[in-house]
This record gives structure tokens, C-alpha cells and sequence, in this order.
């Protein structure tokens, strides 16, 4: 390592844009390198299930170009280059057969789609979408088509389900638990979810796997566990993430549900930081933005000289199921408490009272989405 040695940020999605970001509001100069497996367009990710709402494809929900970004924030920007390696011990990162030295490194490589190993001759029809490059091939993928199948009731697969009807696509939702969104909404909510998204035209298929994906035409016909066949012209696969921790394993570092790091976001391994959907902060796994961000506010700061821990505040999620507007903050894992429910039809507010009645969470469904800022207040940060 020398001394000159630039900052190497590895991955361009949300994270990796904005601790670059965070980093130049405060210093224009330090050598930045940023390294991605993708064509490094910068896209807001949660915007991949409005498209269709929005009337926008893939070019539509791009928000700048690479060369673009790279001049904005100063930076050199390798595109399609897949990191290989860590040596953390001579501070560098291997790119194939390139090696970059760094003098600081952050990881925010994101997480997998989990790929469920489904028999049958229709895996080509098969679509995960996790990024912008995926959204592009799903949405050539559908041209001409109307049937949609999607494997997953959480939240990606429910927001999908509500876009796609927009569209105004045939949508069958297919998924092992008994209601949407589990352990992310208390029943009452996510029953209020599904009923509007069944007023909107979604046929749920609960309590049962897809089995089999056969080529029938030009699309799949899928076989249920439950006996039941659905025919589709492709299938958005939508069952989970996984924080990509292979190659920090491989090198050394400390992972565990994600890439383990402290408040300050570092590694167990000297001048390596993560963030993002690849992190385990503090013993939180958080895949969504407003976690993301803050870790990228601490870390510009730590990585200007002033080591500083995040604080993560009270985090509620917007749901975008435009037909059911939902806000949920859930509950610490395990709390001790109760749910208690106002519900007006497919309008629910459900709080969860600790045992000294104060608020430790909440879902909020219908009209009463739009009392989630006040709500946040009573809740108690998640770092307290
Ligand atoms: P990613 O965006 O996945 O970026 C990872 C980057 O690392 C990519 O550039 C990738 O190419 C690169 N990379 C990976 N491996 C390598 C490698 N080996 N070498 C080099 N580069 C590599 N969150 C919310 O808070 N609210 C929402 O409403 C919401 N809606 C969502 C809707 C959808 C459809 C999805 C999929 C997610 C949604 N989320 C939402 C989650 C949120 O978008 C993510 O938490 C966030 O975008 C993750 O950003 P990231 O930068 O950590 O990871």
C-alpha cells in the first residue's frame, strides 16, 4: 500500500453512488476508483417496480449515464469488472487478472437473488429482477406477452403484482405462506394488502410451491404443489436476497448474515468498510434505502478522517402497492408487546405496544398510510 493509493468503492448501486457523493461534498480531490459488475448506470432501485405505473421502461427509470457519473464526482469508473478477489493483507483487489491497490476499500457489492432449483424445461423464462440490467432484459422478455406468474408474496413480489395490473397484465402470485408479506406486516395489514390487490384483478396462490416449470408454447406452464396448473408468458422469480459474502469470507473477513462490520462500518480486516444491502451493521441486516444512506453520511466522514458511527434512526418502509398504500415499521425481533388494530375495511393502523404501552412499532394500511411521520416519531430509533 502507498500512500497515494486511491479510495476503491466497489459497486455503483445506491451505496456505492452515494457514499461517492457523501465523499465529494467534502473533499473534490482524493482518487476515487469505482469498480461494478454492471454497466454502472445509476437508477434508483425501488423505482424497477413502478415501471409499468409510471409508464416507464428501462432507458425511462435510468437517471444518468456512466461518463456522466464519473464526471459528476470525479471519479474513474470501471465498468463490467467483476472483483474476484480481496488480498487484504497487500491492500488489493483483484479484478480478474488486474490487480488495484487501495488505500481505503468499501464494499457495497449488494445482495444475490436466491434462485430456487425448480425441474422443468422453462428456466429461460424464469426472470430475478434486481437491477436495472435485469429490469431491461425482464421487460424485452415481455414484449407481446399479457400472463404473468410471480414466485414470492413479499414485498417485491406484491409491488411487481400491483405494477404489472397497471400495465394491465394477467398476474398469479404463487407462495408457500398463508399471507403476504410475512414478517414484515402483522396478519391484519397484509390481509388488507392482498384483499385490494385482489379487487385490482391478482389471483393468489398461497400455501403451495411451484413444482415444475415446463416451455408450453411460447411461454411456461407451471405445476402447484396443490395441483393446480398456471399458464404464464413468463415468470418473475421474487423469493428472497442474500448478502453477497463469498469473497470476504474468502479473504479473511468476519461474515455472518451479511458482512459483519461495526457502527463506523468497518471490517474485521484494517481499511475495508461495507455498507449497504452486502452489510451487517451492528448486528442489522436492513436491505432497504434509508439505512443505506446513513451509513453513507458516517462513512464519508470516517473515510475524510473523522471516524464517526452511524445512528440509525427510526426506519419505516413505504410499500408501494398503490392500490393499498402501506407504511410499516416493524417491531424489534422478539420484542415483548401486542398489535393493537384499528381497521375500517382495507384501512388499518396496527400498533405493537410494548407491556408499558409504548409504541415499538407499527403497519399502516389504506388512509391511514399517511400518518407514518408522526408515527415514526414515537417509535424509538433503532439505535436508541
Ligand atoms: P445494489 O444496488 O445491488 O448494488 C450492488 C452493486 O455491486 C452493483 O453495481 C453490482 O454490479 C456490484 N457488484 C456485485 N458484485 C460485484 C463484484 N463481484 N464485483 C464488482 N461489482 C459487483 N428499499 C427501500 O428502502 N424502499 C423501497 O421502496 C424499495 N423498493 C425496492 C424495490 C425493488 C424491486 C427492489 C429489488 C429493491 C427495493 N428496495 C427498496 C431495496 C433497495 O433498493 C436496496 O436496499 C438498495 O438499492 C441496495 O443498494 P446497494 O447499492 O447496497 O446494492
Amino acid at each position: 500500500m502507498t500512500e497515494q493509493a486511491p479510495i476503491v468503492i466497489v459497486g455503483t448501486g445506491l451505496s456505492g453512488y452515494s457514499l461517492a457523493r457523501e465523499i465529494r461534498k467534502q473533499d473534490k480531490d482524493t482518487p476515487i476508483i469505482m469498480v461494478t459488475a454492471d454497466d454502472g448506470v445509476s437508477y434508483s432501485k425501488p423505482m424497477l417496480s413502478t415501471g409499468f405505473t409510471k409508464g416507464k421502461d428501462a432507458d425511462g427509470l435510468a437517471q444518468a449515464s456512466t461518463e456522466a457519473m464519473a464526471e459528476q464526482l470525479n471519479i474513474e469508473l470501471r465498468t463490467f469488472a467483476t472483483v474476484t478477489a480481496i488480498d487484504a493483507e497487500a491492500h488489493e483487489l483483484v479484478v480478474g487478472d488486474e490487480r488495484i491497490a487501495y488505500s481505503k476499500l468499501v464494499l457495497a457489492w449488494g445482495a444475490d437473488v436466491i434462485r430456487l432449483d425448480i425441474p422443468g424445461n422453462g428456466q429461460d423464462r424464469v426472470f430475478s429482477i434486481n437491477d436495472l440490467m435485469d429490469y431491461r432484459a425482464f421487460r424485452q422478455a415481455l414484449e407481446g406477452g399479457k400472463r404473468v406468474a410471480i414466485m414470492g408474496a413479499g414485498l417485491i413480489g406484491c409491488e411487481f403484482a400491483n405494477d404489472l395490473r397497471n400495465g394491465d397484465y394477467d398476474v398469479d402470485i404463487i407462495a408457500p405462506s398463508d399471507v403476504v408479506m410475512p414478517g414484515l406486516l402483522p396478519p391484519v395489514a397484509a390481509n388488507a394488502v392482498q384483499r385490494e390487490l385482489e379487487n385490482l384483478g391478482v389471483r393468489f396462490h398461497l400455501e403451495t410451491v411451484v413444482e415444475k416449470i415446463d416451455r408450453e408454447g411460447n411461454g411456461v406452464r407451471l405445476s402447484l404443489a396443490n395441483g393446480e396448473q398456471i399458464d404464464a408468458d413468463l415468470v418473475i422469480s421474487a423469493v428472497g436476497l442474500r448478502p453477497r459474502v463469498e469473497l470476504a469470507k474468502a479473504a479473511g473477513l468476519t461474515v455472518e448474515r451479511g458482512i459483519v462490520v461495526n457502527r463506523a462500518l468497518e471490517t474485521s480486516a484494517s481499511d475495508i468498510y461495507a455498507l449497504g444491502d452486502c452489510a451487517e451493521v451492528d448486528g442489522h441486516v436492513l436491505l432497504y434505502v434509508l439505512p443505506l444512506m446513513a451509513c453513507a453520511r458516517a462513512l464519508a466522514k470516517t473515510l475524510a478522517g473523522d471516524r464517526t458511527e452511524v445512528s440509525y434512526g427510526t426506519m419505516p418502509v413505504m410499500i408501494k402497492t398503490p392500490c393499498c398504500p402501506t407504511a410499516v415499521c416493524p417491531p424489534p425481533t422478539g420484542a415483548e408487546g401486542e398489535w393493537q388494530v384499528e381497521q375500517d375495511g382495507s384501512d388499518v393502523k396496527a400498533i405493537f405496544r410494548g407491556p408499558d404501552g409504548f409504541s415499538l412499532g407499527f403497519a399502516l394500511t389504506g388512509r391511514f398510510a399517511v400518518e407514518k411521520q408522526a408515527l415514526s416519531k414515537e417509535v424509538p430509533p433503532i439505535h436508541g
